[in-house]
Order: structure tokens, then C-alpha cells, then sequence
């Protein structure tokens, strides 16, 4: 379970950031942080999109 440092930006594996020292534990109810899986649904959405983009790159 992985936390997410708003200030850094960057996923943490422990409740303190390794970065700032900032207190990464969820206040959001849930077993799942709803940024998280935004952050898990862009970046999902951003590689389809460069592959796209390769592909249709090798084939003009
Ligand atoms: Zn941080």
C-alpha cells in the first residue's frame, strides 16, 4: 500500500515521506485513495496515448 505525497508529487511505500518528512497516513475514508486511482488511471491513460502515437508514427 503505497501513499501519495501531495507536496512532492510523487508516491511514497511508507507513512512518512522520504523527501519533505511530511505525514503521508489517508485521512480518506476507504481501502483505496481515490488519488491513487486517478494517478493508477492517467497514467494508464497517458501510456495508451504514447503508444498510440508510436505506432501511428512507424506507420507514416
Ligand atoms: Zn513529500
Amino acid at each position: 500500500m503505497s501513499n501519495w505525497c501531495d507536496v512532492c508529487e510523487i508516491a511514497q511505500p511508507d507513512d512518512i515521506c522520504e523527501s519533505c518528512g511530511a505525514d503521508l497516513t489517508p485521512s480518506e475514508p476507504g481501502p483505496v485513495p481515490w488519488r491513487w486511482r486517478l494517478f493508477i488511471v492517467a497514467t494508464i491513460i497517458y501510456l495508451i496515448w504514447r503508444i498510440y502515437q508510436l505506432i501511428s508514427w512507424l506507420l507514416h
